[in-house]
């Protein structure tokens, strides 16, 4: 069976480490039968530290395609990936095109292989936010559309595909955990402190979603209340380039105290989420991450994904509100949470997801 596996930014680098992990142990354990994985690499993230840190650390093959689409608006960089993309797969011929999550790669992936009649396994589905304003919103729903089998990481995921049909048509929906549980159980042991000097107790944090970094009022209200939480608890930030080009355009304050560091790998990001007291994000990834780790989060957006973890306590939506971040920060050590509930899986989500290609191929 051959998959050709479809990545370009950070946290699909990460999930799909997981998963080419697991291919590479079936093929190890499982023959005659043997899953040939191609990877292309949409170039979407290209920095060292944003891309080649997680091939290396995690052990992903190597891309068989690296396809140097970046920098670009959202219609050109989809559209450039659409004809490369379709290339590839009229080249490789592949069973299956493997897509992850909803960036502008996993659109182009996903439309590629459906025009050319390709079975597409979509990993991370059914996932919604509601707000159709979100990029992320518009690439998941339509890539959910186009999909033969839709890998559901939550109960809920699941539940919005019903909510919107998905049980009249005929595209498969398998409920198999979260990848990114898997990665985390995976390469926890190998947690390893950053180069940068990091102090003993602090809050992790992250930012880095358009709605944040274009909106100047609400970039700005993130920083004034990670400035003001740094005089008193050390702040780590790894920054993210996007973040701090924007920081750089709308001329914002860094306060002294902010440990502003650059963009880490992954087991330098599991040293940081082992060691952390409190996560406060707006990446979708580290929210969960926060939860596997045992750490409360506040999240810097107006909705989640994630709502199993709102509906059971373990994380706070508190916007880009200077006043609301401050408050939930100030509330939160009164919080008490048991961490103990099965939400995403036990780390067997890349393996039920290889049972799924072998079930609906
Ligand atoms: N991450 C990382 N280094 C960093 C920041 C994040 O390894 O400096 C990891 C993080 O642990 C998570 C993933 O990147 O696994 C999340 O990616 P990101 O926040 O960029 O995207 P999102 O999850 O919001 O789509």
């Amino acid at each position: 069976m051959k998959v050709v596996t479809i990545i370009g930014a950070r946290p699909q680098f990460i999930k799909s480490g997981a998963v080419s992990r697991s291919f590479i142990e079936f093929n190890n354990t499982r023959p005659p039968e043997t899953i040939d994985e191609v990877i292309v690499h949409t170039g979407q993230h290209y920095d060292s530290n944003m891309s080649d840190v997680f091939f290396e650390q995690m052990d992903i093959p190597k891309p068989a395609y690296q396809l140097d689409i970046n920098g670009l608006g959202h219609g050109a960089m989809t559209g450039q990936m659409l004809e490369a993309i379709e290339k590839v797969l009229l080249e490789e011929k592949p069973d299956w095109v493997m897509v992850y999550g909803d960036t502008n790669s996993t659109l182009a992936g996903a439309l590629a292989a459906s025009k050319l009649h390709i079975k597409i396994a979509h990993i991370e589905a059914g996932l919604r936010s509601f707000n159709m304003r979100m990029p992320e919103e518009v690439n998941r729903i339509l890539t959910d559309r186009v999909s033969t089998v839709l890998f559901c990481p939550t109960d809920s995921a699941v539940q919005n595909l019903e909510n919107e049909g998905y049980n009249d048509l005929d595209i498969a929906i398998a409920k198999n955990g979260d990848v990114m549980m898997d990665a985390s159980l995976m390469f926890s042991a190998f947690a390893k402190a950053p180069k940068e000097s990091i102090p003993a107790a602090f809050v992790l944090t992250t930012v880095h979603r358009a709605e944040n970094t274009d909106d100047p009022a609400r970039l700005r209200a993130i920083f004034k209340a990670l400035n003001t939480i740094s005089k008193d608890t050390p702040v780590v930030l790894p920054l993210h380039p996007r973040t701090k080009s924007f920081i750089a355009k709308y001329d914002i304050e860094i306060g002294e105290q902010l440990h502003c560091i650059d963009p880490v790998g992954y087991v330098e990001m599991l040293y940081l989420l082992k060691n952390c007291s409190l996560v406060l994000t707006d990446s979708g990834g580290l929210q969960k991450e926060a939860y596997f780790f045992e750490k409360y989060c506040l999240t810097l957006r107006d909705e989640t994904e994630w709502v199993e973890l709102i509906d059971n306590g373990f994380n706070q939506l508190v916007g880009a509100n200077f006043d609301v971040i401050m408050k939930a920060f100030n509330d939160v050590n009164t919080k008490k949470s048991d961490f103990s509930l099965d939400l995403y899986g036990n780390g067997e989500a890349s393996k039920k997801i290889i049972e799924g290609l072998l079930k609906y191929k």
